[in-house]
Order: C-alpha cells, then sequence, then structure tokens
C-alpha cells in the first residue's frame, strides 16, 4: 500500500487527474502494520467523508491538538463540492459574496493543511468493531483498518450514485461519451453533446454548456420542466434563439458507437425514433443517495439520516458523532455553513471524551494563531 502526504496546494481538478485510487496517509497519523500487508493507521478522529464539512472538522480539531483521518470512497476531497458541481458559484458561504465550489475547497485543503491530516480515499467505510477499551476499528472495502476514539460521520447523501436512463448498453460507454456528472465544462468545447433530464442540473448545464460546446440538445421525457423558473425561461430563450436544441416528449432509447460513442437514438412521442450523431451524451437524472453499510450500524436512522443530538450533534452511540448533509434534527437546513458549525461544536465534545480529566480553554484563533502540527517522521511500528 502506498502512502503520500496530500500536495499542499493540489486544486480539485489537477486533483481528478492526478489522484486515482490512492491511500494517503498523513505522516502525522500513526500507522502500525498489523500484518504483512494489512496497515492499522491511528487517529484522534476518524472522519467519514471528505466533503466540505468534513474538511473543516480537521481545522477545528487541529486547533485542539486532535488528529484526523479521513475515508473517502471518491478519488479526490470535496463531496458534492467537487464531484457534482465544482465550477459552480456559491453565494451563502459567510465572507465570499461568491466562490466557485471547486475553489471552496481547494481553500479549506489548504486551511487543513498545517494540521497534516490522513485521507484514504476511493475506499469505502464498511464497518465499525467496538474495541473494549473503547475505541473504534474501522475497517473498509478495500481492506484498509483505521483506530479511533472518536468516528464522525460526514458522509453526505451517503454513497451516491447517478440515476441511470434504463439503456442496455449505457455502461459500455460510461466514460467513453457518457458523463453522468460534470466536473469541468471545457471537456465539451467544441463537442456535440445531448443532455438529457427535465430538473435543475440538466437546466443549469444546458445553459453554461450553450456557451462552451458547439451544438447542445435537451432531450426531456415531459413538456414541462421541474427546475427553477428562471432557468426554464432562459433554457426556452436560447432555444428560440437557435442557440440550443431543445427536444421534449422524448428520450434516448439506444446509443451506438465503436469503443466510444458515436450516435444516440432519440425516440420522440410524435415522430418515433431517430439517430443523432453525438460526441457527448450526459443524463442528469439526479443522484440517487443510499446510506449503504453506515444503515448498519446500529444508529438511529430518519428518513436516510442520522439522528443527533444538538448540544453536540452525537449519536446514539457514545464516541459517534454525525455531522453536515447526514444528520438529522429538528430544524436542520442542508447548507454548507450548518455543517461547519456542527463541526465546531462536535470536536469539543470529542476532545471531553478522549481526554474527560483535561481542561478545555477556549481560545479565539486570533489570540493563539494556528500552531500546526510538526512533522514526526512517519511511525510504523509491526505488532
Ligand atoms: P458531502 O459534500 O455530501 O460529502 C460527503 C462525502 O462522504 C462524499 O464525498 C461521499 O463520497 C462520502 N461518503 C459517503 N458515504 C461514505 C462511506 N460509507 N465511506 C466513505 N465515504 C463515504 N449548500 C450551500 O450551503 N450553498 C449552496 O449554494 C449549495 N448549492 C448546492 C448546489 C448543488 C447542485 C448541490 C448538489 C448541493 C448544493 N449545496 C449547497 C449543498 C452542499 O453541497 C451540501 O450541504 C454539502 O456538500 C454537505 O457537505 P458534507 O460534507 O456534509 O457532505
Amino acid at each position: 500500500m502506498r502512502s503520500h502526504v496530500f500536495p499542499a496546494g493540489l486544486g480539485v481538478e489537477d486533483s481528478i487527474s492526478k489522484l486515482e485510487k490512492i491511500t494517503i496517509l498523513s505522516h502525522f497519523n500513526k500507522s502500525n502494520h498489523i500484518s504483512n500487508n494489512i496497515i492499522m493507521i491511528q487517529t484522534d478522529i476518524l472522519v467519514i467523508g471528505a466533503g466540505p464539512c468534513g474538511l473543516f472538522t480537521a481545522f477545528e480539531a487541529g486547533l485542539l491538538k486532535l488528529r484526523t483521518h479521513f475515508v473517502d470512497t471518491l478519488p479526490i476531497p470535496g463531496g458534492q463540492c467537487a464531484e457534482i458541481y465544482p465550477k459552480k458559484p456559491i453565494y451563502d458561504i459567510p465572507g465570499f459574496p461568491s466562490i466557485l465550489a471547486g475553489d471552496l475547497i481547494d481553500n479549506l485543503m489548504k486551511q487543513i493543511e498545517p494540521f497534516k491530516p490522513g485521507f484514504t480515499l476511493g475506499e469505502r467505510a464498511e464497518a465499525i468493531d467496538k474495541q473494549e477499551d473503547g475505541s473504534f476499528i474501522l475497517t473498509t472495502n478495500k481492506g484498509t483498518k483505521i483506530q479511533a476514539p472518536v468516528i464522525a460521520i460526514a458522509a453526505g447523501l451517503g454513497c451516491f450514485e447517478p440515476r441511470k436512463p434504463p439503456i442496455s448498453n449505457i455502461v459500455q460507454f460510461e466514460d467513453k461519451g457518457i458523463d453522468y456528472i460534470i466536473r469541468d465544462p471545457q471537456k465539451y468545447a467544441g463537442k456535440k453533446v445531448v443532455v438529457a433530464g427535465g430538473g435543475d442540473s440538466a437546466l443549469d448545464w444546458t445553459i453554461i454548456l450553450a456557451d462552451i460546446a458547439e451544438e447542445v440538445t435537451l432531450v426531456h421525457r415531459r413538456t414541462s420542466f421541474r427546475g427553477a423558473l428562471d432557468s426554464v425561461e432562459k433554457v426556452m430563450d436560447l432555444a428560440k434563439s437557435g442557440k440550443i436544441n431543445v427536444i421534449t416528449e422524448a428520450q434516448i432509447t439506444g446509443l451506438n458507437g465503436n469503443g466510444v460513442l458515436k450516435e444516440v437514438v432519440i425516440k420522440q412521442k410524435a415522430t418515433g425514433e431517430s439517430p443523432k450523431q453525438v460526441d457527448n451524451f450526459i443524463p442528469l437524472f439526479g443522484l440517487s443517495p443510499k446510506l449503504g453499510p453506515i444503515a448498519e450500524w446500529g444508529l438511529n436512522i430518519n428518513k436516510n439520516a442520522i439522528e443527533v443530538d444538538t448540544l453536540d450533534y452525537s449519536t446514539n452511540v457514545k464516541g459517534i458523532y454525525a455531522i453536515g448533509d447526514i444528520n438529522t434534527y429538528e430544524g436542520k437546513l442542508k447548507l454548507i455553513l450548518c455543517g461547519f458549525h456542527e463541526a465546531t461544536l462536535m470536536v469539543q465534545s470529542a476532545f471531553k471524551h478522549i481526554y474527560p480529566d483535561k481542561k478545555l480553554s477556549f481560545k479565539y484563533t486570533t489570540v493563539n494563531g494556528v500552531q500546526g502540527f510538526e512533522e514526526p517522521k512517519e511511525e510504523e511500528v509491526n505488532v
């Protein structure tokens, strides 16, 4: 197993191409080989999910001198911001009138860098075992083991998977012309693109791609769209001016190509099936959130979310907390700034859980500054 320190300042877009499935171990976290090929990583707070709320946990934990280690199924940090909408501006992050979601993640990565968190990316948190000393050992689907006295679940929508249209050979063209998520719209510059869907995502991307792609066709099953009214109006205006094509009461029923996608078959209610030459087909039917293995961990679950006590965002299992989109409580808002707040309160409680006899004194960062962790030699102890 390779171990890396996450390169400081590596942008989300860069990281998509540079990081495939790699395990990044912080030089600070201890990693013990528990057999020839299994590593046991030890940390203070194991964070499941490296979305924005999970990432900010590393900063707040670092201020209290607590180490963090992340596990995420995605190959890059950033959660929904990096995976679904890196190029969209967010307008409700305090202090940023507007910030691209991808830039927010880059900034968070810079902000937590002094605390040298570890990352196990491209692996799904699968099972947890409570130890006699009260700590937990988490095992990923690839067999990596991480031990920590505290687990912070920041798993957002869970392991989310795109909803795929029912076309028999669709898998054959995935990443070979078919994309379910747009990471970089510039990829479609000069291309013939068919977008399918009737919600915000399909409308927003159609508008953005109208300025980038050579040709954009939006295909939707119905005559009315589910997305925001102003987006629907913009799409209709673009269609009227001839900048894009909109085909309603239609769906994609076939895909053809030789290794890469060359043609989609559009079935219209009025006229039947007709082929259309394309470079890319982008079905945007939303993501189907799946809690996945987390649902089996004995936590109180309510409508796919984990119930927490708003005092400290603890779950019904002592030592396990849940923050960000994954939790639920009365008045919950699934917003990044709410997740930042939850992370901040949660680490205070985690500190008391780990060190019940230590006094925790609250200090402003303006008074204390940011005392990052020194970089001791990586510890690997054979046991
Ligand atoms: P996420 O960002 O969902 O990250 C969770 C991570 O956990 C994911 O990377 C996932 O892979 C990982 N994970 C899940 N299960 C496992 C597992 N078993 N093992 C390992 N890893 C796992 N919010 C705003 O505040 N303002 C906005 O303007 C805004 N605009 C949005 C626009 C769009 C199109 C979307 C989709 C969302 C928007 N949001 C916005 C919502 C915001 O993105 C979420 O509130 C935020 O991402 C939640 O962060 P999180 O860290 O809780 O979870």
